[in-house]
């Protein structure tokens, strides 16, 4: 069968033999399970292999697809690849574990075949010896969809002949594309243990959490080690290497300060492949930074109270499909900004001249740029023509946000009014969220500013994002122009 792992293949042999595979003669090459299935991985006889102990040994890890077994009951040798995490034919997570009993697929410890052939159910035993077995079918076992980005990365890394893959803009092997990849993955995890706030933390199980060789296993959970190579993905498959060095900076920095240099920490904690080192020694080199181009690179002054916490929705299409969120996109376009005016330092420094507290500003400057999938380049640029339309509007954000959290009762109440003649349903006990869809809206104000009086509990959030997803654009401008009218007097633009 095509894709057979040879273990597999041998299971069905001896069934079609009427040989029960735990009376199999003790063949001395089917001594070992590890030969067995670092062969059965790599599809080559057994004795042209021998296990060398490089770490994320093909076998170490058995996974499975449920819904291939479910078609002809073969194992594929692909499944035995650490770097596998999903299949492809089934666009689904593989699974690792047997839910009876939170035990690893092919559990034969000291047996290369399962005593049973084949066949989909579990088989692991359930006491020593020839004792009962698990007869969990999991060929029955429901498939958890895998993301997109996850089935992209994989399809690069299972391509079967010699490529040629993009890496850091330039076509490469597959073999080649798959040992960056891996060494990244191993120094991410790394960074994950050691770091205590990385840009991600990764689902580890609880005993993995102490691991301190990366290189020598990866993490079991098929689930967990995708999450881990899209990231390393998003790093190596950038379109250059300063992108690359963009993505892999916010890593940089989580690396603990070590007396040596980040540099030499991460050589010391992975296979620094000549890769992996020119992403390495882009990401140390200041000028490559975000944060040190946008002073320099984006010309184009501001006054500070025309820049608001948060683009509003209107500016949002400048700054969508760059990867991150529509939410995420507005806070940091903003306080990119707020970053590239003259006298301000750091991304703390910038959060405060936009009247937000420092650390949102350093969290979302470090997450935002982890997640950003377009260039500096092209993110300074989108920032250029943003910075422009804000210079024409030249609304004082600093003042409406001033406005909006003085609102009394009294206003509030003409914000109701003005909402209940556009749309009759909207009840008394709506001004809360009228207050701050006002808030988000017209003063275009981080949630984390809010007005300290707006309620922000998970039931308040369900409500105001039903709220707020049901005003048409009518209801809007009635909003809009009754909170213009009240503040009518106070001077708006400068
Ligand atoms: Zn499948
Ligand atoms: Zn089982």
């Amino acid at each position: 069968m095509p894709g057979e792992a040879a273990d597999s293949y041998a299971e069905r042999v001896a069934a079609a033999n009427n040989l029960a595979a735990a009376t199999l003669p003790s063949d001395p090459s089917l001594r070992s399970v590890g030969r067995v299935r670092h062969a059965a991985a790599r599809n080559t006889p057994v004795q042209a292999t021998s296990p060398r102990r490089q770490g994320w040994d093909p076998g170490a890890i058995t996974q499975a697809c449920a819904a291939c077994l479910a078609t002809d009951g073969a194992w594929r040798h692909a499944w035995y690849d650490p770097m596998v995490t999903v299949c492809l034919t089934h666009g689904c997570y593989l699974i690792t574990d047997c839910p009876g009993r939170r035990r690893s697929v092919k559990d034969t410890q000291h047996r290369p075949l399962r005593p049973a052939g084949t066949g989909t159910l579990c088989d692991n035993a359930l006491s020593v010896g020839l004792g009962p077995r698990c007869d969990t079918d999991l060929a029955q076992l429901p498939p958890t969809p895998a993301p997109d980005e996850v089935l992209e990365q994989q399809a690069r890394a299972q391509q079967s002949g010699t490529g040629p893959v993009m890496v850091l803009g330039q076509p490469t092997t597959v073999a080649s594309y798959r040992d960056t990849v891996r060494n990244m993955a191993v120094l991410l995890l790394h960074i994950n243990t050691a770091s205590p706030d990385p840009p991600a933390r990764f689902d580890l199980r609880e005993q993995e959490w102490g691991t301190r060789r990366w290189w020598l296993h990866p993490p079991r959970d098929p689930i967990t080690r995708a999450a881990v190579f899209a990231v390393a993905d998003r790093i190596v498959f950038a379109a250059s290497l300063d992108d690359a060095a963009a993505v892999f900076m916010p890593w940089f920095d989580a690396i603990p300060p070590a007396s040596a240099g980040r540099v030499s920490w991460a050589a010391d904690h992975t296979h620094a492949d000549p890769t992996l080192t020119r992403i390495l020694l882009a990401a140390s080199t200041p000028r490559q930074r975000l944060s040190h181009r946008l002073p320099h690179e984006l010309c184009l002054r501001l006054r500070p109270e025309w820049i608001p916490q948060r683009l509003p929705a209107q500016l949002s299409p400048l700054v969508d499909g760059c990867g991150l969120s529509a939410a995420s996109a507005r806070g940091f376009a903003s306080l990119c900004l707020a970053k590239a005016q003259a006298g301000t330092g750091s991304w703390a420094d910038a959060a405060t001249l936009l009247e937000l507290p420092g650390p949102i500003g350093v969290d979302l400057a470090r997450t935002s740029s982890a997640h950003l999938t377009i260039g500096t380049d092209a993110w300074i640029d989108r920032l250029q023509q943003v910075g422009r339309q804000l210079a024409i509007e030249r609304v004082d954000y600093r003042a409406r946000e001033s406005v909006v959290r003085g609102l009394g009762r009294a206003a509030l109440n003409d914000l109701l009014h003005a909402l209940q003649a556009a749309r009759p349903g909207t009840r008394a006990s709506s001004r809360d969220l009228i207050w701050r869809w006002v808030w988000d809206h017209w003063a275009a104000g981080h949630h984390a500013a809010a007005p300290p009086v707006v309620i922000t509990t998970r039931r308040f959030l369900a409500r105001y994002t039903q709220f707020a997803g049901a005003l048409q654009p009518h209801h809007e401008r009635a909003l809009v122009t009754a909170t213009d009218q009240i503040t009518r007097g106070t001077p708006d633009s400068s």
